[in-house]
């Protein structure tokens, strides 16, 4: 089946009690059983949910992957992979990623004993002087958030692989749509299912997707017992959102270039972050590993102060100013005080988090208007 379908069809039959096409929403907390520990694969609803198996098997199915795993959010995925170690392990983790993982990692786990050596990996050799014996994970975003950095997955999981080590991509950027990175070698796939995934705004919600059943295994004990699990009305959510993304990321990805484009020769922009251009530093890799630019891109404009920044900010009218992406509206932030506002000003200013950055997330309006949008707002900077 190809992702089109996948995305409509997959984990998903009609309701064998109704013929509902629609899963059905399960708000239920517990299944009856027919006697002790005899039931229908169903007993607590943190442990299964069947609006949750539906989801599951639909996530797993369109990152090419064997099994699904859903959570309550982005970082709760990311959580449940971090509770696969234990105090001692170490972690190599991209210098450049969302700055709720960069938190989670420093302020969460780094206090509990597993230790993160943060770097950049637009050439993957550079993890090699902080791999040990310790080393159990190498956690990646590509591309990251915001500077749009791509990293080589399959030269990754090549260093992983020799080294026994497991490798952890978020994948919430690229999408399935875009990039798969379990078929590059990847171990783990993690996404926000919040942006693109759900794609409408309307629900927090995240996924790991894998091959291992023994990792499987552990990762489902995390989940129930940990119980970061979301409620089947979420389930629903990002079932119904995945039946479009196919057509709604062709959409971000057309506005996206055009948009990236248009702001390129701009004379109020310094600089646009968007991997579609040919001196993108990681043009080639994201032309190799990815089948679309997608429709995120962060720009600095030439005047970097705070009040610049702040008119265009407030100037855009179909840019909404606020934190996510990968909704159908477009959404403009300010990474350094909003996303990325975690993240030590020092650190932030060392990998390019200035002040006078912008991102966007290039909705599936009509391109004209939301270049309109954009000339507007610049006319105010
Ligand atoms: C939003 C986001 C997350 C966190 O996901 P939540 O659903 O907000 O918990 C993780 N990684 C990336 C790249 C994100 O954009």
């Amino acid at each position: 089946m190809k992702l089109a379908t996948k995305l409509i069809h997959a984990g998903q039959e009609p309701d064998p009690s109704t013929g509902a096409i629609m899963t059905p929403i399960y708000q239920t907390s517990t299944f009856v059983q027919e006697a002790p520990a005899k039931h229908k694969g169903y007993e607590y609803a943190r442990s299964q949910n069947p609006t949750r198996t539906a989801l599951e098997a639909c996530l797993a199915s369109i990152e090419n992957a064997k099994f699904g795993l859903s959570f309550s959010s982005g970082v709760a995925a990311t959580d449940a992979i971090i509770k696969l170690l234990v105090p001692g392990d170490e972690v190599i983790a991209a210098d450049d990623m969302y700055g709720g993982t960069y938190r989670l990692f420093t302020k969460i786990y780094e206090p509990m004993g597993i230790r993160f050596h943060f770097v950049n990996m637009a050439n993957p050799s550079s993890i090699k002087p902080f791999i040990n014996e310790k080393t159990k994970l190498v956690w990646t975003e590509t591309p990251t958030n915001p500077l749009m950095n791509i990293c080589d997955i399959s030269e990754l999981a090549a260093i992983c692989r020799e080294n026994k080590i497991l490798l952890a991509v978020d994948n919430t950027f690229a999408t399935p749509w875009s990039q798969n990175p379990l078929d590059l070698g990847a171990d783990l796939v993690m996404h926000s299912a919040t942006k693109y995934l759900g794609g409408h705004s309307d629900v927090i919600h995240g996924c790991i997707m894998l091959n291992d059943p023994q990792l499987r295994e552990r990762l489902y004990f995390i989940q129930k017992s940990c119980g970061a699990v979301p409620g089947p009305m979420d389930c629903f959510l990002v079932l119904r959102g995945l039946k479009t993304m196919h057509v709604r990321m062709k959409a971000h990805a057309e506005n996206g270039e055009k948009i990236a484009h248009f702001l390129k020769v701009h004379p109020k922009i310094e600089k646009v972050y968007w991997p579609g251009f040919e001196n993108h530093p990681g043009h080639e890799i994201a032309k190799k590993q990815m089948r679309s630019f997608g429709g995120m891109m962060s720009i600095v404009l030439k005047d970097g102060t705070k009040e610049a920044v702040s008119r265009m900010m407030t100037s855009t009218k179909l840019f909404a100013l606020a934190e996510s992406l990968g909704g159908v509206e477009s959404l403009i932030n300010h990474p350094a005080s909003m996303t990325h506002a975690s993240i030590p000003k020092e650190e932030r200013d060392k990998i390019g988090v200035v002040e006078g950055l912008i991102r966007l997330s290039v909705g599936i309006e009509d391109c004209d208007d939301l270049l309109d949008d954009l000339k507007n707002a610049l006319e105010k900077v």
